[in-house]
Parts: C-alpha cells; structure tokens; sequence
C-alpha cells in the first residue's frame, strides 16, 4: 500500500476532492519526541475538498495502539476508529477555533502530523485498561495478585495481633 506524507501542498490542487491516505506507526510515534504512544498502526483515509474560500479534510481513522494498562501496567492494544473533519482556511491566529487550522497567507502547504497525532490521542478512553472479557477487564490474573497483595501489605488495617507481632522484630 502507498501512503501519502504528512505534507498537503494544496496551492496546484483542482477545486474538488482529493484522496489521501496516511500511515501513523511505530516509526511515526517515536519520531515524535512528546509522544506518549510509543508503538502502533492506524491508516487513515483522508479526503480533502478544495473550494475557493477554504478546504475541508474528512478523515476516517482505523487501527490500533499500544498503551499501558492503568490497572495491571503491563501493554494492552487499543482499537482506534473514528472520524473527524477539519476546515483549513487562511486567517489571523485569533480565529483559532477547535475542528479548524488557520493559515498564514501566502502558505502553500499545511502539515497534518501534529493534527493527525492530537486526534488519536484525544479519541482514547479516559480509562485505558485491558478490554473486558464477561464484564472484567482481561489482564494477567497473576500479575493483579501480585500487585493486590504488595497493596495488602501497606494496608493500616491489619489484625491488632499482627502489629504487636510486627513491634517485637
Ligand atoms: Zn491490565
């Protein structure tokens, strides 16, 4: 499969739609010094429609990422699919608005990466753990004992017998 870069030079562009596709990966993540996503593969397919005052770009994310789970710790893949369209248009920063990239005049060319970036991370869960298998979250049963009892261990709540135990060490 061929893959576009990250780069849209849109000054030659037709009026019209335009196909893309983009590939963020391994390589992409960890290229990119703030990422927190250091593994993965999500293709997106973009469509960029050109009309005289501005542009749209619809893009349809699909794939997967590689995240620590807030549970266990240890690595879990995450499905990533989604879409989302962003105007591009020329204008003062101040114009700023969420869903839109402004443009210096006189730019040819806009760099989707950093966009492309922000809006995978902003479509993961807030709570990112292990999917769930029959209503519990699949991680390591052994490696949530192990955590489980290290949490046992710090517990104040131990048998009053125990600590006058603990105090002749
Ligand atoms: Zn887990």
């Amino acid at each position: 499969m061929e893959f576009d870069t990250f780069t849209i030079s849109f000054e030659s562009l037709k009026l019209g739609e335009h196909d893309y596709k983009f590939l963020v990966d391994t390589t992409f993540f960890s290229g990119l010094e703030y990422s927190e996503i250091q593994e993965g593969k999500v293709i997106i397919d973009g469509q960029l429609i050109k009309s005289t005052r501005l542009m749209e770009l619809n893009l349809d994310f699909k794939g997967e990422v590689v995240l620590p789970c807030d549970l266990c710790g240890e690595n879990y893949t995450q499905t990533i699919s989604f879409k989302e369209s962003v105007v591009i248009k020329f204008g003062d920063e101040q114009d700023q608005d969420e869903g839109m990239i402004i443009l210096k005049r006189g730019e040819s060319e806009v760099n989707m990466s950093h966009y492309i970036y922000e809006s995978i991370i902003l479509s993961l869960p807030i709570r990112r753990v292990h999917p769930e298998v029959k209503g519990k979250p699949s991680c390591d049963e052994a490696i949530l004992a192990k955590l489980n009892d290290k949490g046992n261990q710090n517990d104040d709540d131990i048998d009053p017998r125990w600590s006058a135990l603990k105090k002749l060490k």
